[in-house]
Formats: structure tokens, C-alpha cells, sequence
């Protein structure tokens, strides 16, 4: 099956602390992958890279072809990212800021507009459509940062911890929208601290630790191997 997210020997520098160390991996296209890692394991670092926040130090990255540097605009458009942090405009109606991430990435406004209503409906917060980011409740915010990644309709759907925080009844809900999109063809990529929302979700699972790839497997063959350990690191 061909690759959504392609990458060869990762190396990523910040000064003397090397993020990544040679990470090999592949993400097949129509996959839900977990990666999943310790508390500085490189997770954060490897999604800046493929969306282009930050430069690696060596290797290759590409997405569905596309070198994340080189072609990165073509690579750019193909991703939708919900990071773990809220770096939103507060200030304005959700479905603006909606309006003006599709215009940025060249969406007509007409389209744009349609579009925004559209990603409102489907994760359940098209009736906060007037409201500011900031008058949200927490499961709100989540599910808006999840309608933001979905407002150019993205091949590769990164979710950089989706659920933190959130109570069980909503976690269960967005579990729902997402498995909705995979099934619907659109690649996952997503980081976890929560092991059940790993097995429940992800077809295979990468473990990064310190900043290599330690074990690729589903997530019953990890539990299998007796990876626990690992795993309950992870529990923190
Ligand atoms: P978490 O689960 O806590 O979000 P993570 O797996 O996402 O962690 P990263 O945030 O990618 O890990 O960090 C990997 C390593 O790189 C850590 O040692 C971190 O301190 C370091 N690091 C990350 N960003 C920078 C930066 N801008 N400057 C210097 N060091 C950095």
C-alpha cells in the first residue's frame, strides 16, 4: 500500500538535545497510526516537521510524496493538524476564524464560508457558530480545534492529543467523528497519553522513545510482546 507519511534516518537537533535520532517509519495511506511516546520522546517534534514549523536537522520526510520542505506547499495543503495547544484567534466568531484559515490556504470565500458551516455541523458546534473561541467550554475548544484541521478537507488528518482533558462521555464523541473520517478514507496520525484511545483506535502503533522508533506493531501485538512496560510509562 502506498505511503501517506514517508520518512528516512529523522534527525532533529536543538542544540545539544537531539529530539530525533534516526527515526525510520511508514504511515500507509488509509491508516489510523498512534504514535506514541514518553514526555519528551520527540512526538511534538516529529509533527512540526511534517507541517513545516520546524526544519529537521537530517533524513527525509515526505507526505503522500511530497518532501515536507522541498514541496512544501503541495505537502501542506494534503494536512489537517489539531495541536495539543489552543493557538486560536480569540478574539473572533468561530466560524470566521474558520472563514479565514480556508482563505489563507486559497479557498474562494463563498466556498470557504459553505465549508466552515459544513466542519461546524459535523463535530457538533454549529450553533456556537457567532460565538468567540474564547466564550467556549474546554469540549468545545477541542472539538473546534478538530473542525479547524478538517476546513481543507486534509488526506492526512494529524491529531497532536485530541482528547486531553476532555471528560469520558465527550472523549467517546469525538472518538466517534474521527473513526467517521478514517472510514471515509482520511489517514490518522495520532499522539496519545491514553492507551485505551490507542487499542480502541489505531490500526498500528509506533512507540518513540528519546527520540527513536522502538517498536512498530497493532496495539494487541505490543500488549503481546509484553511492550507494557513501556506502555505504562506512558500512563503518566
Ligand atoms: P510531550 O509529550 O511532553 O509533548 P514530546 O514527545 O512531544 O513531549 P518534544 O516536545 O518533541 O517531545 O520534545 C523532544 C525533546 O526536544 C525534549 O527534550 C524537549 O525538551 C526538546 N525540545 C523541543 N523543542 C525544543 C526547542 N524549541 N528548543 C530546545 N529544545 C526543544
Amino acid at each position: 500500500m502506498a505511503s501517506a507519511i514517508e520518512i528516512r534516518d529523522l534527525t532533529k537537533s536543538y542544540g545539544d538535545v537531539r529530539a530525533l535520532d534516526g527515526v525510520d517509519l511508514d504511515v500507509p495511506e488509509g491508516s489510523f497510526f498512534g504514535l506514541l511516546g514518553p514526555n519528551g520522546a520527540g512526538k511534538t517534534t516529529f509533527i512540526n516537521i511534517l507541517v513545516g514549523l520546524v526544519r529537521k536537522t537530517g533524513g527525509e520526510a515526505s507526505v503522500f510524496g511530497y518532501d515536507v520542505e522541498d514541496d512544501y506547499r503541495e505537502a501542506r495543503d494534503r494536512i489537517g493538524l489539531a495541536p495539543q495547544e489552543f493557538n486560536v484567534d480569540r478574539f473572533f466568531p468561530i466560524r470566521e476564524v474558520l472563514e479565514h484559515k480556508a482563505g489563507y490556504h486559497g479557498i474562494p470565500h463563498d466556498e470557504a464560508a459553505e465549508r466552515a458551516d459544513e466542519v461546524l455541523k459535523r463535530v457538533g458546534i454549529y450553533d456556537k457558530r457567532d460565538t468567540r473561541f474564547d466564550w467556549l467550554s474546554g469540549g468545545m475548544k477541542r472539538r473546534f480545534m478538530l473542525a479547524r484541521a478538517l476546513i481543507t478537507d486534509p488526506d492526512l488528518l494529524i491529531l497532536d492529543e485530541p482528547t486531553a482533558g476532555v471528560d469520558v462521555q465527550l472523549r467517546h464523541e469525538l472518538w466517534e467523528t474521527i473513526v467517521d473520517l478514517n472510514d471515509s478514507g482520511t489517514t490518522i496520525l495520532l499522539t496519545t497519553h491514553y492507551i485505551e484511545e490507542a487499542e480502541r483506535l489505531c490500526d498500528e502503533v509506533a512507540i518513540l522513545d528519546s527520540g527513536s522508533v522502538v517498536e512498530v506493531a497493532s496495539p494487541e501485538e505490543l500488549m503481546d510482546r509484553g511492550t507494557d512496560d513501556i506502555v505504562v510509562q506512558l500512563r503518566d
